[in-house]
């Protein structure tokens, strides 16, 4: 079933486990992730980044996923990950989207608050559910800002936003599990908001953090480039096996597999099933 995540954000705050947030690029992967939660019986959240939404329009991404979860036997958020502007926001809402995450990290504090407000207002009256970004979460290659909590507890007062991404350590695009989070961090961030917080870019964070952060107020993980890589290498394995075959679509059953199996390993440490 299609949902809107801020109860599950805030049930899975208070609770023992974490719902992952995990970035897909179409059908196939799409599915291969809702099949992993079926399994467990778990809620899920199905992401459209900015390369996705920039190959296949928003509203015939929103119309696939739509379908997809309102089949599902589990809660399915359709979420946009990381939109910048108002507009992009709206088109996501218009094409189904249960939420939207509004990324003005790269803004002063106060212009990201202003803009966080507008989208918030906008979204809450369609019954959608927003996130936003405090501090800047780095890249690979691209050093990020740490979250203050003083900022946090300032934003989520003004805004009213459904949910935090904060940075703490955790790098967007890490192909290895080797991020440092800065737990301290997070408990002082804990302490000031009750807001249920998002970590982006946990392909980088090691197993038993990810099992540690799903027990804290971190609701929501993004996890992204351990599936990419899981689709993509298996996709070229399978083509260079079979050089014969040029049908695209038998070369997927096999990634969509890998995808599934990385989608279940995930949950698991999450507390999921
Ligand atoms: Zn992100």
């Amino acid at each position: 079933m299609l949902v809107n995540f801020k109860e599950m954000l805030q049930k899975a705050a208070e609770s023992d486990y974490a719902i992952p947030g995990f970035n897909v690029f179409g059908y196939e992967d799409a599915i291969a992730v809702i099949e992993a939660a079926e399994e467990l019986n778990a809620p899920v959240i199905l992401m459209s980044n900015r390369d996705s939404v920039a190959h296949m329009p928003v509203d015939v991404m929103g119309a696939i996923y739509t379908k997809l979860a309102e089949q599902a036997k589990v809660p399915v958020c359709i979420h946009l990950d990381h939109s910048e502007s108002f507009e992009e926001a709206a088109r996501a809402i218009k094409a189904g989207y249960t939420s939207v995450m509004y990324d003005g990290s790269k803004l002063p504090l106060d212009e990201n608050i202003k803009n966080t407000k507008e989208i918030v207002k906008m979204a809450h009256a369609l019954g959608v559910s927003v996130e936003a970004e405090v501090g800047a979460v780095g890249y690979v290659g691209i050093k990020g800002v740490e979250t203050e909590p003083s900022d946090a507890k300032k934003f989520v007062k003004e805004t009213d936003v459904d949910a935090l991404a904060i940075s703490i350590g955790n790098v967007h695009k890490m192909e290895f599990q080797g991020a440092e989070l800065d737990f301290d961090r997070l408990n002082k961030i804990e302490d000031a908001i009750k807001t249920p917080l998002v970590i982006h870019g946990s392909t980088g964070i090691v197993d038993e953090d990810l099992a540690k952060l799903s027990k804290s107020r971190v609701a929501k993980i993004n996890i992204g480039t351990v599936l990419r890589m899981g689709f993509g290498n298996t996709l070229r394995d399978e083509m260079n096996k079979h050089p014969e075959q040029f049908d695209r679509i038998k070369f997927f059953p096999k990634a969509m597999q890998v995808v599934k199996e990385k989608a279940l390993e995930k949950m698991k440490l999450l507390g999921l099933g």
